[in-house]
Parts: structure tokens; sequence; C-alpha cells
């Protein structure tokens, strides 16, 4: 039977990269993954494919809506060939899960390719075509997630379908019901109507992207207006039913009556829930709590003392970058060292176009504890870089300490946010207070200067451009 020092369960973000650091710090690692590929949820059917779809839709609706304001004109009609467009997400993913191949190869990690299931606290069986057994000093579970659903739903993934199916649809959608105004669906919704499905928006809470800064959210939802998605927020979905190649979705609005929703697809996404199903987790002692979760403690390490847990399976944001960050802080705790993560500090972000992108204490959260605060805003379309490619909605916010000045919450809407907001989490990593940011220089023509902008009116309420 092989042996290892570290055995992590899982190849996505967060366990390959955990095997890596493992690796790196010269323990004896193995990956196991049920999967064909590596690279997990973000790699195979997240992140990275919807990334790839965003992309293609924004470069259609530019040649249809923009290209000819920017004087290129385009002889007869430009037209969608989706099977291409959805063969190039493919060949983008597997060359990035190939990318993870030779990672494990370059750090001498072994892959098992099969279900990983606990026999008991160093033990894991692992089955499939190459069934066999190892045994782990030490093991990472990071089993990540799939796509939760009401309880009501029956997702049939071919009409009534999760993000998973909606990366490899085989048509373009006429009316695409999204059920869930978060990232996810968002995303999605945002690319098949740039391909041009008309796109309902149905979300339980008072607004979409509730859990993020409401300036955000309400920005967001008048920029999508704009692009004619229709989003009816305060909706309590009763029932989703497919009759024939329809699909009829009922849903109680905010005075209690009925409102019916009648498209050709539906995509349910209302967030996600913890994998651990074959995972065998009691075998070795490891705790869930009552979420699905596994339980961890602030060194991620669960009820079994040698075996920890990172990424979506535990408490947190689902992200890749925080499970990386965890992946990572696994590692080096395993090889003695004293690491640590600021979870104030994993910054969010809605790959929209306008992008939506945070990091730190939303107003609400502010108000809520509190902290006196002050606020500086600068609007993208005061910017010569907005005007010349033509992306002016959005906004920066910047929420300051009121008596200190420090940073305490960054929250954008705007092209390239999603890039931008790099330069806020480095800055409230250093505890950086709104005068230092808006005396650094940032590259003029750019969309940082709203940064810098923002950081001047939360200053002293003096920025130059406005
Ligand atoms: P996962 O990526 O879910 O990987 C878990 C792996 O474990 C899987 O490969 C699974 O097959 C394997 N596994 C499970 N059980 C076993 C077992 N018993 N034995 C062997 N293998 C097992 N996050 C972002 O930060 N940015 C984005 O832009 C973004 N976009 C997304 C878009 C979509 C459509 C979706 C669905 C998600 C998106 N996410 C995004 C979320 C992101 O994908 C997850 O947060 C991330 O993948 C979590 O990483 P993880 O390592 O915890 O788990």
């Amino acid at each position: 039977m092989n042996s290892y020092d570290v055995a992590v369960i899982g190849s996505g973000p967060g366990g390959y990269v955990a095997a890596i650091r493992c690796a790196q710090l010269g323990m004896k690692t193995a990956i196991i993954e049920k999967y064909s590929t590596l690279g997990g949820t973000c790699l195979n059917v997240g992140c990275i494919p919807s990334k790839a779809l965003l992309d293609s839709s924004h470069h259609y609706e530019d040649a249809v809506k923009h290209f000819e304001e920017h004087g290129i004109e385009i002889p007869g009609d430009v037209k969608v060939n989706l099977e291409k467009m959805i063969a190039r997400k493919q060949a983008v993913v597997d060359q990035t899960t190939g990318g993870i191949d030779f990672l494990m190869k370059k750090n001498n990690i072994d892959v098992y390719r099969g279900m990983g299931s606990f026999k008991d606290a160093t033990h894991i069986a692992i089955s499939g075509e190459e069934a066999t057994e190892i045994e782990a000093k030490n093991t990472i579970i990071a089993t990540g997630s799939k796509p939760s659903n009401l309880p009501f739903i029956n997702i049939d993934k071919e009409r009534i379908i999760t993000s998973t199916e909606a990366l490899k649809l085989k048509e373009i959608p006429k009316h695409l019901i999204v059920i869930g105004g978060g990232v996810i669906g968002l995303e999605l919704g945002q690319v098949y109507k740039r391909l041009g499905a008309e796109v309902s928006v149905v979300e339980f809470m008072d607004r979409i992207i509730p859990t993020m800064d409401a300036g955000l959210s309400k920005e967001l939802n008048k920029v999508l207006k704009k692009q004619k998605f229709k989003i009816n927020a305060s909706h309590k979905v009763k029932s989703v039913e497919r009759v024939g190649d329809e699909v009829i979705v009922k849903a109680d609005n905010k005075k209690g009556e009925e409102v019916e929703f009648k498209g050709d697809y539906c995509l349910v996404s209302v967030g996600r829930r913890p994998y651990t199903d074959g995972l065998n987790a009691e075998a070795a002692g490891v705790k869930l709590n009552e979420r699905g979760q596994v339980e961890v403690n602030e060194h991620l390490q669960t009820s079994a003392a040698n075996i920890y847990a990172i990424g979506d399976v535990v408490k947190g944001a689902m992200l890749a970058h925080k499970a990386e960050e965890e992946g990572v802080f696994v590692a080096e705790t395993l090889a003695g060292q004293k690491p640590h993560i600021d979870y104030n500090l994993i910054p969010g972000v809605v790959y929209t176009w306008p992008e939506v992108a945070a990091v730190g204490k939303t107003e609400e959260q502010l108000k809520e504890a509190g902290v006196a605060y002050k606020s500086g805003q600068f609007p993208m379309r005061a910017l010569g870089r907005s005007r010349a490619s033509m992306d002016l909605d959005g906004f920066v916010k910047i929420l300051a300490d009121k008596t200190t000045d420090e940073i305490l919450g960054v929250h954008m809407v705007g092209a390239r946010a999603a890039d931008m907001i790099a330069e806020a989490v480095v800055a409230m990593e250093y505890r950086a207070s709104a005068e230092d940011v808006s005396r650094m220089s940032h590259a003029h023509p750019t969309f940082t200067e709203a940064i810098k902008e923002a950081a001047l009116a939360a200053t002293e309420d003096r920025p130059l451009h406005i």
C-alpha cells in the first residue's frame, strides 16, 4: 500500500493548490479525483468556462451593437455559431485542466483517479477502474460543492437546468427564466441575453446580488434593465413545471399575488451545497454541521486531528481564490508554519459587463456594527478612459473610518472592476488610509483613476474631475 504524508481529496482550486504547496514544502503528496479531468468545479464547469462564454458573447454583442459606432462596418449579418462557441469554451477548459496534470507531474504529486472514501482516519479507499487503497498521515478534504435546488423543482437537465448544463446548451433559448439573481445566474443570464435570448430573473430577496453592498445592486440593476433584462425581485418561486418544450414558473410577488413566467429554458441558480457524498466522513471521525459543511476550527482542522478541510465544503464564501488561500494555509500549517488568512479581504466579483467587485465591509455592515465611516464615490463616466471605450456605467465607492481614514470597504461597478479590485485588496492588506491611495500616482488614462478619485472624495470630499 502506498503511504503519503498528505492525501488531498478533490482537485479543485482548493485541492490542487493545497497539493502543490504541500509538495513544495517537502511532503510526499497524493491527490484523489473522481472526475476524469483535474481542476474541479472551477476549471471544468465554473469560473473558466463561464468566463470563456462571457468573453465570446461579449465579442458578439460588440460586433452587433458597437462596431458601427467605432467606424467598423461588417458586410452582411453577424451570426452566432453556438456550437463553435461552446467548442472554443471546451478547448479552453481542456487546455486549463491539462495544465493541472502538468503541475501535478512537475511537483511529483501522485494522482489517483476515482472516488476517495475514508476507511478510517489514515486510510482512504479509492474506487473506480484502478481501485486501490492508500495510507496518509494527514488528509485534506477539498470535495467542493454541487448546485443546490429548491425541494419542489425537478431539474431535468434539458429544459430545467443548472449552471453545468447552461454551459453547453445546443441552442440559444428564446426566453430563459433565471431563478436566483446571484452571481452565477446573472453571469450566465448575460451570456444568453447577449446572444439574443429574452432573460427574466426571478429573485426571492428584494434585490439582485443581495450579499453585496446595496449601492452595487442598485447600479447593476439599472444597467441590466438598460440591457433589457427583466428583473423580478421579491418574488418567491412556488413551482416550476415543464410542459413539452415550455417551462412554466409560478411565483408570488411582493403583494402576494401569483405571477407566471413562461419560457423555453429555466436556469436554477439558487446557490451551491457542500459536497461530501461517498466520502464516508464518519469512518474517519470527521463531523459535518447541520448545513452539510465539514466542521472546522480556526486552523481548518476537522474533528479528526490529522484531517483538514478547505474550500466550498467548509464555511465561508464559495470562491475559487478563497479555496486556494485555504489550501496554502493548511499546507503551511502542516509544515509547522503559522499562516494567516484575512477573510475580510477576500474580494468578491461578478463578471457581468460592467463588472462588479468589492472587498471589505459594505455600508450595511458598517451601519449595523455602529462604525462611524465616511464615503467617497466617483462615477466612471467622468473618466477619459471610460469615454474612449464607451464604458460609462458604474462607479467606485470607498468607505473609510471617519476618524482614522483607514479604508474599510471598496465597492465598484465598471469596466474591468474585476482586475481593479486588486488595488483595493493591496491597500487594505497594508491598512492604507483613503488619503494614502489618493496620493499615489495612477496611470492616465486608466479606469483605476476612479479609485484615486473616490479616495480623494472619501478623504476630504475633494475629487479633481467632478
Ligand atoms: P471544487 O472546485 O468543487 O472541486 C472539488 C473536486 O472534488 C471536484 O472535482 C470533485 O469531483 C472532487 N470530489 C468530490 N468528492 C470526491 C471524492 N470523494 N473523491 C474524489 N474526488 C472528489 N468562483 C470564483 O472565485 N470566481 C468565479 O468566477 C467563479 N465562477 C463560477 C461559475 C460557475 C458557473 C460556478 C458553478 C462556480 C463558480 N465559482 C467561481 C465558484 C468556484 O467554482 C468554487 O468556489 C470553487 O471551485 C471551489 O473550489 P473547491 O476546491 O473547494 O471545490
